[in-house]
């Protein structure tokens, strides 16, 4: 997965297009991540105990990684991403827009 946690990502596609966040949580297993003011979605509680209130509360989801694209911090733009093997064996991700090193 060519996305992590802590990156700024634009959404690209669903009713958030357009929106730039930054990744809050990452699922690389089920390739989702959990984007800051992203995704939000109205979930109906009841009271459980004294903690939760009950009616509708409104929360960011997670959704597929393939709704974002990373965005460069370097030349602002969204990137697709690349990887390569620096010499010391460590894979990193760069911008295939201005070639920067992302991680
Ligand atoms: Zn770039």
């Amino acid at each position: 997965m060519n996305i992590r946690k802590n990156d700024t990502v634009l959404v690209i596609a669903g009713k958030d297009k357009g929106k730039k966040g930054r990744v809050r949580f990452a699922y690389p297993k089920d390739e989702r991540i959990l984007v800051e003011g992203i995704n939000f979605i109205k979930m109906h509680s009841r009271a459980t105990g004294r903690v939760r209130q009950a009616g509708i509360i409104e929360r960011e989801s997670p959704f597929h990684v393939s709704n974002v694209m990373l965005l460069c911090s370097r030349c602002d733009h969204p990137a697709r991403v690349g990887f390569r093997i620096l010499e010391d064996g460590r894979k990193v991700r760069f911008c295939r827009a201005c070639g920067e090193v992302v991680d």
